[in-house]
């Protein structure tokens, strides 16, 4: 069993060292502390979307204006971002190609509850890239993955779902669920009991798990990330994926690999590059644009059984799918672009290259320093493992996580002009930074790790 080595982590230097950034982010805050009091009066907790209060626990800073991978606040404070909001703007803040198809897009119409041309190009491209031939867009991974769980429901006829530990698959009842004991409930409150009671929960990289999961051929959909990439990262090991595969179609069980992060590691996403077989994939965080879409990929079999069954208005009732704001004509504009000009194998490769110097740098601090860590890797995504091993599955990975050191490392960084990653993922490399910018993080972890062992 992995244990988690904090050699080199003195609780009570940290707690210090803590004190001390927090005293000086107040100190190079004051106009986005004002506007957080005003903010209060109609706001609760001052922010428009509660994760904005506590991603990064310390009090919220207000963005004023972003450039590339870096942004500004109303402090004139400017910070080089190695999260882009948890991968929702890997493209940089304005990517040339981006604005262009946005702006271009939005003179001539927003949006027609309509499809545009764009729309068509854009599920041709993914039909080419991902492997899967039928798409849908909706607003977000997470209605995506919503409307994939309904649509496996109607076509297996079963209700049950299968997530892996350490799983995260966005905003939605049945994946929102914790074991306790021998049952799932509810992770969080407002969420119902009946949801989280079909939704059963198995280690990654377990098949003989799964494969008992699924025999009683009950269960809807397994819904998994290709790697887990939301309690850092657990890569799966050899045979994992295939073996996956192989018993959801022994057991009559859908598969979704949701691609909602790794669509950007690697080109047409990872389950691509590793060869992985699915019924459906799921696509997210406006690949990186900043433009609120997602999508879901469908095979044949389930594309042919949507279309019949398809819910519009009034008339006989269908799967439940769709929203007012969903395919847009600006989602598509900006996803085309994103497709056929950022998201190129050039920029995959050259994201990946980064990728790796920040996690070989990252380890040769850790070594220089006498920590036996590891740094994550995959494709352009780094972290701080703190153990010697890298976790096989999420309660390995959960033993890596230390809050302390995460949030200290956070405000440290943030007062040197580094934005870190939110506590689970990251820092990541993007397709908007340079070398230059993966040295500038390296130099500032270094003074971190320096300072955390006594000076
Ligand atoms: N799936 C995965 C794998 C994710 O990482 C996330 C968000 N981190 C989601 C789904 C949900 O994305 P959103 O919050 O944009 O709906």
């Amino acid at each position: 069993m992995l244990r988690v080595m904090t050699i080199g982590i003195d609780p009570a230097r940290l707690a210090t060292m803590r004190k001390r950034e927090e005293a000086l982010m107040a100190k190079r805050s004051p106009r986005s502390a004002a506007m957080l009091q005003r903010a209060h009066r109609s706001m609760p907790n001052g922010v428009p979307m509660a994760w904005m209060s506590g991603l990064y626990r310390f009090a919220p800073i207000f963005a004023q204006s972003g450039d590339g991978p870096a942004f500004t606040d109303i402090d004139d404070n400017r910070y080089l971002d190695f999260n882009l909001c948890d991968l929702s703007v890997t493209m940089g803040f304005n990517h040339p190609a981006i604005v262009g198809a946005v702006s271009s897009q939005i003179a001539r119409g927003a949006h027609f509850l309509l499809p545009t041309k764009d729309a068509v190009t854009v599920t041709e491209l993914l039909a080419q890239r991902v492997g899967v031939p039928f798409w849908q867009f909706t607003l977000s991974a997470s209605g995506a993955n919503t409307e994939v769980i309904r649509l496996a429901r109607a076509f297996t006829r079963r209700d049950k779902v299968v997530v892996f530990d350490g799983h995260y698959h966005g905003h939605i009842e049945e994946t929102l669920v914790k074991t306790e004991g021998p049952r799932s409930v509810p992770a969080l409150e407002g969420l119902s009991l009946d949801a989280a009671r079909h939704t059963v929960i198995v280690p990654f990289n377990d098949l003989e798990a799964l494969d008992r999961a699924l025999t009683e051929k009950d269960v809807a959909l397994v819904l998994t990330e290709p790697a887990l990439t939301n309690c850092n990262v657990v890569l799966p090991q050899k045979g994992f994926l295939d073996g996956v595969r192989a018993i959801t179609r022994r057991y009559g069980t859908l598969l979704c690999l949701d691609e909602a992060h790794t669509f950007q590691f690697a080109y047409g996403g990872l389950a691509r590059a590793w060869d992985a077989r699915s019924d459906f994939v799921v696509l997210g965080k406006g690949f990186g644009t900043g433009i609120s879409f997602g999508l879901y990929g469908m095979s044949d079999e389930v594309g042919k059984f949507f279309r019949d069954r398809a819910d519009i208005d009034i008339g006989p009732a269908g799967i439940a799918t769709g929203g007012t704001l969903y395919a847009s004509a600006i989602a598509a504009a900006a996803a085309r672009a994103a497709l056929e000009e950022v998201l190129t194998p050039a920029s995959y490769a050259s994201v990946s290259a980064l990728g790796e110097a920040l996690a070989g740098g990252l380890e040769r601090l850790f070594h220089k320093h006498g920590l036996n860590w590891r740094a994550f890797r995959c494709g352009p995504r780094s972290g701080y493992c703190l153990a010697g091993n890298l976790p096989r599955n999420g309660r390995e990975a959960g033993e890596s996580l230390n809050a302390d050191f995460i949030d200290t490392r956070r405000l440290f960084m943030a007062n040197r002009g580094i934005w870190d990653a939110v506590a689970s993922a990251g820092p990541q490399a993007s397709f908007a930074h340079q070398r230059a910018d993966i040295a500038h993080y390296l130099q500032v972890a270094e003074s971190f790790l320096q300072d955390l062992a006594g000076g």
